[in-house]
């Protein structure tokens, strides 16, 4: 087992790792950038480095800084948490030849996954049912518009190296193709360092549907079965849950997307956490869209109903521990939705709202987590995310699990900063949330309902 880990994060999934690491009796080493200096993650890990200014490019995404952090405090491994360099193959590459476990898969297993056409002919090959559309990148507009009229509009263009819902374009009729492929590649190219585009047909009113993957080295593999997160804005999700209300309803599905989940981790030998995405449409067709090679956000609500510490086995499995867990002795217990709360202003299209956070008072209640990445007295600055902390409420049932939740962020001590709490407050109050009755476009629909 390693005796020190540096943790290459910031904000609440680096002040989680550290915590979790503690509890382990493992060391940890912080890097921030100098806007970080008094963030929660620095003061709870044992030892921290400063690597850089304020903006990713130059600290979080430094990898040479890290790399010498990691040197120089004699850290065995390091954590990147999500986002920044957790899906970087090069990064995790030279994690390898420098002698450091990346905590995560393998660097082939990103690549296989990082490049969505590739991830899709993948999923296809493993029998995992994919949306059906272009078999890889399409470079030829005149093969595109065939493919499109084949699988029937509407259909999505999108960029094969895209994420965060960055490179994605919705086309509802012949003309609009063109210009869409022509943006996509741009938007691709520039973004991500990749032109590639694909077409997938686009699903109507669709779920959004996750399954939590957890591989060892030894080829052992087990599922911690579904997320729902339906509740999107502009492809980011805001509330999501475990189990999936809507596939409680129909359990058949749960057997199939789960397998599925398994068979696709399976065809490219994936080791530690990943997720594996679907879109469900409201039939209960269900299509691979991509896959996720690390821990992803919402990650606590599984932890919740399953009672699996995710971040732990990923450590365990890293250092090479075979995996304990069983498929037939894991069971859902309970409901669990997780709020993300942001600084930002509902009433300006969501703009992220930095500026300083005098009150920050995490509730504490019986059945409530929270994942904090900001204490009192500390300023939000512009340079990242805006995420203030996660909201975690499990209960024996969803209704309970609903009132925690709302109770909880109305306890939430937030006064001096404008968030989006009381829009995520007014969702789980609606009734349409109670009977879950939602697709990926409600959420969209409710802002605009209420501006
Ligand atoms: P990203 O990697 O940018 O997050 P995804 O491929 O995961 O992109 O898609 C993001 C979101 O877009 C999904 O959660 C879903 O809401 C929507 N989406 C993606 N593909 C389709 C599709 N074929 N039909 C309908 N909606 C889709």
């Amino acid at each position: 087992m390693f005796d020190k880990i540096l943790v290459a994060n910031r904000g609440e999934i680096a002040a989680r790792i550290v915590t979790v690491c503690r509890r382990r009796g493992i060391k940890t080493v912080a890097v921030h950038s100098e806007a970080d200096a008094s963030a929660p993650h620095v003061a709870l890990a044992d030892e921290a480095i400063c690597i850089g200014p304020p903006p990713v490019r130059q600290s979080y995404l430094d990898q040479d800084a890290i790399l010498a952090a990691a040197h120089k405090t004699g850290a065995q491994a390091i954590h990147p948490g999500y986002g920044l360099l957790s899906e970087n193959a090069a990064f995790a590459r030279r994690c390898d030849d420098a002698g450091l476990v990346f905590i995560g898969p393998g660097p082939d297993a990103i690549d296989a996954m990082g490049d969505k056409a590739r991830a899709r002919a993948t999923a296809a090959a493993a029998g995992v049912p994919v949306v059906p559309g272009s078999d890889g990148p399409v470079d030829d507009d005149a093969v595109a518009a065939a493919i499109a009229e084949r699988i029937g509009y509407p259909v999505l263009v999108k960029a094969a190296g895209g994420g965060g819902g960055i490179g994605m374009q919705l086309v509802q009729k012949p003309g609009k193709l063109d210009r869409a492929l022509a943006s996509c590649r741009d938007r691709g190219a520039s973004s991500f360092g990749n032109a590639a585009v694909y077409l997938e047909k686009y699903i109507e009113s669709p779920r959004h549907i996750e399954v939590q993957i957890l591989f060892d080295r030894h080829g052992h593999g087990v599922h911690l079965f579904e997320r729902e997160c339906t509740l999107q804005r502009r492809h980011q999700k805001v509330i999501e849950e475990a189990p999936s209300p809507f596939i409680s309803k129909n359990p058949a599905l749960r057997d199939g997307l789960c397998e599925a989940a398994l068979a696709a981790g399976r065809a490219i030998g994936y080791v530690n956490a990943g997720t594996v995405e679907f879109v469900v449409g409201q039939d209960g067709g269900y299509y691979f869209i991509e896959m996720n090679t690390r821990l992803q956000v919402e990650h606590p609500v599984t932890e919740a109903i399953t009672g699996v510490d995710l971040i732990g086995w990923q450590i365990d499995i890293a250092a090479g521990a075979p995996l304990t867990l069983e498929q037939s002795a894991l069971t859902i217990t309970g409901n669990a939705i997780e709020c993300r709360l942001y600084a930002e202003d509902p009433a300006r299209s969501f703009l992220p709202k930095p500026g300083p956070l005098p009150v920050f008072a995490p509730p504490v209640g019986e059945g409530v987590r929270v994942d904090a990445g900001y204490v009192a007295g500390q300023e939000v600055t512009p340079y990242y995310d805006p995420l203030l902390a996660k909201l975690i409420a499990h209960a024996p049932d969803r209704a309970t699990a609903t009132a925690r939740a709302d109770a909880a962020l109305a306890a939430f001590g937030l006064d001096g900063a404008t968030t989006n709490r009381d829009f995520v407050r007014a969702v789980l109050q609606d009734p349409a949330f109670a009977a879950a009755d939602f697709d990926t476009g409600w959420l969209e629909r409710f802002a605009k309902d209420r501006a």
